[in-house]
């Protein structure tokens, strides 16, 4: 996916049961993610669902949200699609991430849910 990794990773080797595995594989090839990336954003959504509540910034423009992961230690950009009324997480390749979740709780993004220009899928 030639993501750049950016700072210090931790190396973990974990045992799945191969119906676990399939169903990462088969999401990861569905997203078009590698199964780290994958687990990374699921881990992230259960964060951010959860109590983690570290995003800070928030940078609009007229189709994007650029908001910032203190997790993933980078930014992540929040693509508005205008005929659909989602948004698209391009780091999680999805419409509903953690990321998204996070995004909702702004205010600006709160007002636009509740006009019905944006649609976010309950987690
Ligand atoms: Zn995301």
């Amino acid at each position: 996916m030639g993501r750049k990794n950016i700072g210090r990773t931790e190396r973990w080797t974990i045992r799945l049961k191969p119906e676990i595995d399939e169903l990462l594989e088969k999401v990861s090839r569905e997203r078009g993610l590698n199964k780290t990336d994958l687990v990374e954003s699921i881990i992230i959504e259960w964060a951010y669902t959860h109590g983690y509540n570290k995003i800070i910034h928030f940078n609009f423009r007229n189709s994007s949200i650029t908001v910032w992961d203190d997790l993933l230690n980078e930014t992540v950009e929040l693509l508005y699609d205008i005929s659909k009324k989602t948004l698209f997480c391009s780091r999680c390749r999805t419409v509903s991430c953690g990321h998204i979740y996070a995004a909702a709780k702004i205010p600006e993004v709160k007002q636009k849910l509740k006009r019905g220009q944006i649609v976010i899928d309950e987690v």
